[in-house]
C-alpha cells in the first residue's frame, strides 16, 4: 500500500508579482511572514532578500509570477516555504546562475522549469524554541497579513538601508573583536616565549652543573678507590712486619717465665706475664687486620667445592666447645637439616667460627646455637643467642671496622672490632649477604646467606 500523499498545507498567504514595485512589496511581506511564524531577526532580513531577488530575476523574464508562502516541515523542523511560480513560460531568459548567490541565504532552494513556465520555491527553517504555530495561531496571522497595507519604495528603501547598517555595524563590532582576540593571543604569545627562553637556559645552566658534578663525582670515586687500596695495602704491610717482631716477644718471655731458666722475682713474673699478654692481643690484632686488608684488596680467592655440613659443624662444634665453659649456657650445633652446599669450606668455617666466638662472648646464660635451613635456592645458617642483644640503630654500625657497642661487656677477651666486618666481607665474597636481628636484653641473630649451588 502506497502511503497517502501529504496534502498540501493551506498557505499563509499570496500575492501577485506583475509590475517592477511589486518586489518592494513582496520583500515587506517576506520579512512580516518570517516574523509572524517566529524567525529571528537576521532570517527574517535573509528570507525578505532573497525573496525579492527570485522576484527580480523572475519578473525580468518576463512573465506575472504568483508567490505563496506556506509552513510545512523540512526535515525533522518546521520550515518557513515561499513559491514563486511563472504563470507563463516568459521569454526564456531566466538563469539559474543568477539564482545560485540567493540559496546561499535560505537552508533550501530549488528552480524546477517546464512548458508551463518556472517553479522557484525556498526554504528557511525556524528555530527550534520558536513558539508553536497552531491552527489558531495561523489563522491569526492569517488575519494580520490580510489587513498588510504596502508602504511606498521610498519607505522599503529605507527600512533596507536600516537593515544594512545595523549588519554592516554587526560586522565591524566582529572585526573589533577579532582584532582585540589576535593582540591578546599576540601578548600572550610573547609571553609563552619569554617563559620558554627562560626555562630553556634554566635547564641548560643546570644540565652543565650536573655534568660538572659528575665529573666532580668521577673524580672523586677514583680517588676514595686509590685511596682505599693505599690503605688496605698499608694495613696488609704493616700487620705483616708486626707479626714476627710480636711473635719473637711472645716467645722471648715464655722463655723467661720457664722452669728451665733463672728463677725470677714475684713482681719479675708479673711483669713478664703482663708482657707476653700484651703482645698476644697485639697478634690477634694484628692478625685480624691482616685478615680484614687482605679480603678487602681482593686478595681472597674462594675455591668452590661441595661442602659436607655434617663435617663442617662437627668441626665447629669440637674447636667451639672448649670456649663454651658456663654451664648456664648451653652450646648447640645439631645435625645440619641441610646435608651440603657448593662453596668454600674454609670461609664459611671462618664466619660461622667468628659469629659463634662472638655469641659465646656476649651470652651469660640462655642458649648459643647454629642451624640451617633451605630458602628458595639459598642457604641460610642462623647463630643465634640470647646474651646482651644489639639496639636497633647499631645494626649497621657493627659492621664498621673498629666499631664496639659502647659498654657492651664481653665475658671473655677485649676482642678488635674487626670480626664482623671481616665476616661480612667474606660472605661477600662468596656471593651472600651476611645481616644481624636483635633486642637488647634478649638477645641476637646472625643470618648469613648463601647461594646453595
Ligand atoms: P669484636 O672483636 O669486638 O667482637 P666484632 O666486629 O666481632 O668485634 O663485633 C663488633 C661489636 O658488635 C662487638 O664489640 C659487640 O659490641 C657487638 N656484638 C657482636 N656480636 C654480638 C652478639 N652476639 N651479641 C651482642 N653484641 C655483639
Amino acid at each position: 500500500m502506497t502511503p497517502e500523499p501529504e496534502p498540501e498545507p493551506e498557505p499563509l498567504m499570496r500575492m501577485r508579482l506583475r509590475v517592477e514595485q511589486d518586489i518592494f512589496v513582496a520583500r515587506q511581506l517576506g520579512r512580516e511572514v518570517a516574523r509572524d511564524v517566529g524567525l529571528e531577526q537576521q532570517d527574517q532580513t535573509r528570507l525578505a532578500t532573497a525573496l525579492s531577488e527570485v522576484s527580480r530575476v523572475v519578473l525580468a523574464d518576463g512573465s506575472d509570477a504568483d508567490v505563496t508562502f506556506t509552513v510545512r516541515p523540512e526535515g525533522v523542523r518546521m520550515a518557513l516555504r515561499v513559491t514563486v511560480q511563472q504563470s507563463s513560460p516568459g521569454d526564456g531568459q531566466l538563469v539559474r546562475g543568477d539564482l545560485a548567490h540567493v540559496g546561499r541565504l535560505v537552508d533550501k532552494m530549488e528552480v524546477e522549469s517546464d512548458e508551463t513556465g518556472t517553479v522557484v520555491w525556498m526554504a528557511r527553517r525556524l528555530p527550534a524554541g520558536a513558539p508553536p504555530l497552531t491552527p489558531e495561531r495561523m489563522d491569526e496571522i492569517r488575519a494580520g497579513l490580510s489587513r498588510h497595507v504596502p508602504s511606498s519604495p521610498i519607505d522599503e528603501l529605507h527600512v533596507q538601508n536600516q537593515q544594512l547598517i545595523a549588519a554592516l555595524d554587526e560586522v565591524r563590532s566582529q572585526r573589533d573583536e577579532l582584532a582585540r582576540l589576535n593582540a591578546e593571543l599576540e601578548e600572550t604569545n610573547r609571553g609563552v616565549m619569554a617563559l620558554y627562553h627562560q626555562l630553556s637556559e634554566e635547564l641548560e645552566e643546570t644540565n652543565r652543573g650536573v655534568v660538572a658534578l659528575y665529573a666532580e663525582l668521577d673524580d672523586k670515586s677514583v680517588q676514595l678507590a686509590a685511596a682505599s687500596e693505599a690503605k688496605s695495602r698499608f694495613l696488609a704491610n704493616v700487620s705483616h712486619e708486626l707479626r714476627a717482631p710480636v711473635t719473637a716477644i711472645i716467645g722471648l718471655s715464655r722463655l723467661l717465665a720457664d722452669d728451665g731458666s733463672d728463677p725470677l722475682t714475684t713482681d719479675q713474673e708479673r711483669q713478664v706475664e703482663l708482657i707476653r699478654g700484651s703482645a698476644s692481643d697485639l697478634l690477634t690484632l694484628v692478625n685480624d687486620l691482616l685478615d680484614l686488608a687482605k679480603a678487602e684488596a681482593g686478595r681472597i680467592e674462594p675455591t668452590l667445592a661441595e661442602v659436607d655440613l655434617r663435617a663442617t659443624f662437627g668441626q665447629l662444634r669440637g674447636t667451639l666447645r672448649p670456649l663454651a665453659t658456663r654451664p648456664e649456657v648451653e652450646f648447640r650445633i645439631d645435625e645440619p637439616a641441610v646435608a651440603s652446599i657448593h662453596s668454600d669450606e674454609v670461609l664459611i668455617t671462618r664466619v660461622l667460627r667468628n659469629l659463634l666466638t662472638n655469641a659465646l662472648k656476649f651470652t651469660a646464660e640462655g642458649e648459643v646455637r647454629l642451624t640451617v635451613r633451605e630458602v628458595g635456592t639459598d642457604l641460610e645458617f642462623i647463630v643465634s643467642d640470647t646474651g646482651t642483644g644489639i639496639s636497633p640503630e647499631l645494626h649497621e654500625r657493627i659492621f664498621e671496622e673498629f666499631y664496639q657497642v659502647p659498654g657492651s661487656k664481653s665475658l671473655s677477651g677485649k676482642g678488635t672490632g674487626l670480626g664482623l666486618p671481616y665476616a661480612r666481607r667474606l660472605a661477600t665474597i662468596l656471593g651472600g649477604a651476611l645481616r644481624v636481628d636483635s633486642t637488647p636484653g634478649e638477645g641476637s641473630t646472625f643470618t648469613l646467606r648463601l647461594p646453595a649451588s
